[in-house]
């Protein structure tokens, strides 16, 4: 068994790990090759527990036979190589809690979706009256879960970078919502490696174990070909939901929030899971009509001069931007734009020409964005302030349209992340809703 641990990385797993590693009562360093962020630097203060930062140092972290790397540091960097070459073994934050968790695990993974699927069915969970936690990659570190709380069940959003240094974590339901390009740059470009990484997930599932995956998914398809998981697999395909789910106990279709075909399709995935730990229809269909998504996914935020305002900042890949498109009913005024992470946008092509009117680029380099769209949509337009995004598209929209905040880029050109993009977005609709500025109308 493990007495001292060393942990690369102080962001919120690191910590975690090292919470976890504390109560456990193991001796435990926090090495971190970048800055300390003040609030998880006080938190290391305050539980004693030792760290250096913008540094490492090699003799103190070759102390341990164990290393937990957080999933922000990416494989190829130094100290990691360092490590393994001197023969030492490194897990991830993950694996660490999966050491000292004996309740049932439901793991999420995905390209899009993780964080909605992960909320709804922890939400379904909880209003069901069940002890579970919600955490992982989004939100609290699993092992800081398990350094503050006891649940018997634990909802994990996992990350493929989560998924690269497990050994042995093992959920009892896995659930793979989709694979399409994303992060190709910590995976040597390969989408194979990629795929292979999110399938680690159902790797040591075993008889009494089940996964839940996208049937529809072309990438998912080709590897379940030579699929090693668990015999019970349950494939969720559109006919499970395009016209709604139905419930099982007569009822007709489950009532939910949540908009569009990809949140249907979410909602399916967390349906089956939640059948298998037990649920009645009855509990599934009261979580199902009281959860609300978290900001920033097709989120909507006002209407103005009967113009609707929806922030989908959170779309950051081309996949999420198609089924924004897809949900929208209305004809779209659309703001996308940012820090392209090698995008095929061609994709886009067939929605775009039924569904929207203009395309306002906001980002520092739109050179692309605006190649690839210009024989598209009859107005391209650009700026880098989402102050004018929003009332371009204001003026650009009649009365029934909806101004679409879906950028398909990150944000950290212009922005802090996509949260500040959102919010920003959010203030300037609310700006003009609340004032009295009269924007002149202007057929452009
Ligand atoms: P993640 O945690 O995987 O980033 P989120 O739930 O935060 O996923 O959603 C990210 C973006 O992807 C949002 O714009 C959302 O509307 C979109 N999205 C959600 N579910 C899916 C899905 N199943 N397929 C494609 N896009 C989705």
């Amino acid at each position: 068994m493990m007495k001292s641990i060393v942990i690369i990385g102080a962001g919120e797993s690191g910590v975690g790990a090292a919470l976890l590693a504390k109560k456990l009562g193991l001796d435990v360093f926090v090495s971190d090759n970048g800055k300390i962020s003040e609030k998880y630097k006080k938190e290391l203060t305050d539980c004693n527990i030792p760290f250096e930062e913008e540094g490492h140092d090699f003799e103190k972290v070759l102390v341990t036979e164990v290393v937990i790397k957080s999933p922000g540091v990416p494989e190829h960097a130094p100290v990691l190589r360092m490590l393994k070459d001197k023969g030492r073994k490194v897990i991830s934050e993950i694996e660490f809690g999966h050491l000292f968790f004996s309740g049932l695990t439901i793991a999420v993974t995905g390209s899009n979706g993780k964080t909605t699927a992960s909320g709804l069915l922890y939400h379904i969970l909880k209003t069901a009256g069940l002890s579970v936690a919600l955490g992982g990659n989004y939100g609290k570190s699993y092992a800081r879960i398990l350094a503050e709380e006891a649940p018997e069940v634990m909802v994990l959003e996992i990350s493929s970078f989560q998924l690269d240094d497990i050994e042995t974590f093992k959920p009892y339901i896995s659930i793979l919502l989709n694979i399409t390009p994303d992060h190709l740059d910590r995976y040597e470009y390969k989408m194979a490696n990629y795929v292979n990484s999110k399938f680690r997930i159902a790797m040591n599932q075993t008889s009494t174990d089940y996964f839940i995956y996208n049937g529809d998914d072309p990438e998912i398809i080709a590897k379940m070909a030579d699929f090693h998981g668990p015999p019970k697999r349950i494939s969720i395909t559109q006919d499970n939901y395009l016209h709604g789910i139905p419930s099982k106990d007569g009822n007709g279709i489950f009532e939910m929030n949540l908009k569009g075909k990809h949140n249907l399709f979410n909602a399916a995935c967390t349906v089956e899971a939640s059948r298998i730990m037990g649920l009645s229809e009855a509990q599934i269909a009261e979580g199902l009509k009281t959860f609300v998504n978290l900001p920033h996914r097709l989120e909507s935020c006002g209407m103005i001069d009967g113009v609707e305002f929806v922030n989908d900042s959170k779309a950051t890949n081309v996949d999420s931007v198609f089924y924004a498109l897809d949900a929208m009913t209305k004809p779209v005024i659309w703001i996308a734009g940012g820090t392209d992470k090698g995008n095929d946008y061609t994709v886009l092509f067939p929605l775009v020409k039924n569904r929207v009117k203009a395309l306002i680029c906001l980002g520092l380099d739109n050179e692309k964005l605006k190649n690839s769209f210009e024989s598209q949509i009859p107005t391209v337009l650009e700026t880098i302030k989402v102050s004018e995004a929003v009332e371009l598209g204001l003026k650009l929209a009649a009365p029934g349209d909806v101004v679409l905040l879906s950028p398909a880029c990150a944000s950290f050109d212009l922005f802090k992340n996509y949260m500040d993009r959102g919010d920003q977005f959010k203030e300037n609709v609310n700006h003009i809703k609340n004032s009295e500025v009269n924007i002149q109308k202007s057929k452009i």
